[in-house]
């Protein structure tokens, strides 16, 4: 074992055991290794381990590591969990399964074009700025319910969940247990939240993805 394969089985436990004091079963929740600023040798060893479930959180950076990965271990999922700009909309949809942060009507558009083009699907999650702070990418609340409609009605999108960052100085539960809510109002089964330092809680308040990255890869 790595250092990060050892982090890995770890995380692993605690979500197994947060999952399960939340009555559900331990692969209700999906484990996103955040790879940002790491390389391919950093990855490979956790590719090798057998997970296949990993996140980058800039297109650019991601199309230096990820296409050899994915002709190596074509069943690994990549998730786009940064902002993402319409031009590079393109390129996210080649090379990425699961984007989460879909967040304002030119993203969502150019995201559905670009399926039809390419004959992809990829999940979809909208990023909600729980925190409503003005720097922060994300949908306001009070607008959710709209936007998950216009995506489902408008541009027939599958929306499979919500996605929330919440504020580095707030709980970060209370900002899990209002994207819950917020999920369950759409009619949301996913709920992509919690970081290295709040997964555990995260899991507790119903979250299906997590996305950890210094946690297993050490600091950046
Ligand atoms: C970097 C990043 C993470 C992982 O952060 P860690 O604190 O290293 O676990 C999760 N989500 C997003 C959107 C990120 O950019």
């Amino acid at each position: 074992m790595t250092p990060a394969t050892q982090a890995l089985a770890d995380i692993t436990a605690r979500i197994a055991e947060a999952a399960r004091e939340d009555k559900r079963a331990a692969d209700a929740v999906t484990i996103i290794a955040v790879t940002k600023t790491f390389d391919a040798a950093a990855i490979t060893p956790v590719l090798e381990a057998g997970h296949r479930q990993f996140g980058e959180n800039r297109v650019q950076e991601a199309k230096g590591k990820w296409p050899e990965l994915k002709a190596r271990y074509p069943d690994l999922v990549l998730h786009l969990i940064g902002p993402l700009q319409s031009n590079k909309a393109k390129e996210a949809v080649e090379l990425f399964d699961v984007i989460h942060s879909v967040d304002r009507p030119k993203i969502a558009r150019a995201i559905a074009d670009e399926m039809k083009k390419q004959g992809k699907t990829l999940q979809l999650f909208v990023q909600v700025n729980t925190g409503e702070e003005t720097q922060k990418a994300g949908v306001a609340p009070r607008e959710t319910k709209a936007f998950v409609a216009m995506c489902r009605e408008e541009l027939g999108l599958a929306i499979a969940g919500l996605m929330c960052i919440p504020p580095v100085d707030d709980e970060p539960t209370v900002h899990f247990a209002f994207l819950d809510k917020l999920a369950q109002e759409c009619g949301l089964a996913g709920r992509s939240m919690g970081m290295s330092a709040d997964y555990e809680d995260a899991v507790k308040f119903g979250a299906t993805h997590v996305r950890v990255g210094s946690a297993i890869f050490g600091e950046r």
